[in-house]
């Protein structure tokens, strides 16, 4: 009976982080040994030491929207290979066990969903799909979820998580960058609300182009951000980092974050922040029986 499963030789640190797979669990930030059971009524925080352990698209669907439920849009959305890219295996294998592994198609589920009776145009990535990476179809998802929230007048929610461009699609992947950040100037002009979520970790080209340009951004605790990772930028400028580099905390020290909000308060937050940006009323759902606006959007708040 396998009431108890230790770390499988050969895992790498960011495997440990991701939701555990037995009955009790070790703590990545206490050391304590918590019921798996308890861990999950609590969202996947210790409730020792509050580390949050990493979890994936569905736990964030579940957690921040109304009912759990996300009118998934751009599903069938596949990668090629433009490159015939071969590391240690071709591609397409490696899309296909992620595919397997993980359920989706890619490393991003997008599509239409409601935060505190507000629809949202809401995305979340998966790091367990080539962590997270973005290639062509995380980039262009992202960018159709940027458009449907200005096609329809309803804010833009994104919960990041990745660990950067992908290389297999080599500047493929980094024209995502160009690409989503161009939209989100756009989404600026229409005035529609975009807020990024930033969980353990966001790192490197999504970093560097639609996690950071939230209007509001917010952080899970104790999260890994940044660019380059820590041994490249040490080895790079050849000096010591400062404690807790690259974390939230000290991101926020140094002013690029809005707040951190433990994951308990993340839907709380949420839709007070989109209360805050969009006026009271505005994307709110009458209970009529139809479940998305009509095309065209809802009007405009006229507060
Ligand atoms: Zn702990």
């Amino acid at each position: 009976m396998e009431w108890f499963r230790k770390a499988k030789a050969g895992l790498t640190r960011q495997d440990k982080q991701d939701i555990p797979d037995g009955l009790w669990t070790k703590c990545g930030g206490c050391g304590e040994i918590i019921y798996a059971r308890e861990l999950e009524r609590r969202f996947w925080v210790c409730p020792s030491c509050e580390y949050h352990f990493r979890i994936g698209h569905a736990e964030y669907i579940r957690l921040l929207l109304d009912d759990g439920v996300l009118e998934e849009y751009d599903r069938g959305l596949i990668s090629g290979d433009p490159l015939k890219f071969k590391d240690k295996k071709k591609y397409p294998e490696r899309i296909a066990d992620a595919q397997q592994k993980t359920g989706l198609a890619d490393a991003v589920v997008c599509g239409i969903g409601k935060i505190g009776g507000r629809a949202v145009s809401f995305s979340v990535m998966e790091f367990a799909f080539i962590g997270g990476s973005m290639g062509s179809v995380v980039g262009e998802k992202v960018a159709r979820a940027i458009e449907r929230a200005m096609t329809r007048r309803i804010p833009l929610v994104i919960v990041a998580c990745s660990g950067g461009a992908r290389m297999q699609e080599g500047i493929l992947s980094l024209m995502q960058m160009a690409k989503t950040s161009f939209l989100l100037a756009e989404l600026v002009e229409a005035k529609i609300p975009y807020i990024s979520v930033l969980t353990n970790p966001t790192t490197a080209g999504v970093m560097a182009s639609f996690a950071s340009l939230g209007d509001v951004i917010i952080a899970e605790p104790g999260a890994q951000l940044g660019f380059a990772g820590p041994r490249v930028i040490r080895e790079t400028i050849r000096q010591e980092l400062p404690p807790g580099f690259q974390s939230s905390e000290f991101f926020q020290e140094h002013g690029f974050l809005d707040k951190i909000v433990k994951r308990t308060e993340l839907k709380p937050t949420l839709i007070n922040l989109l209360t805050f940006l969009s006026g009271p009323n505005s994307g709110v759902m009458e209970k009529t029986g139809s479940t998305l606006p009509m095309p065209g959007g809802l009007p405009e708040s006229p507060a």
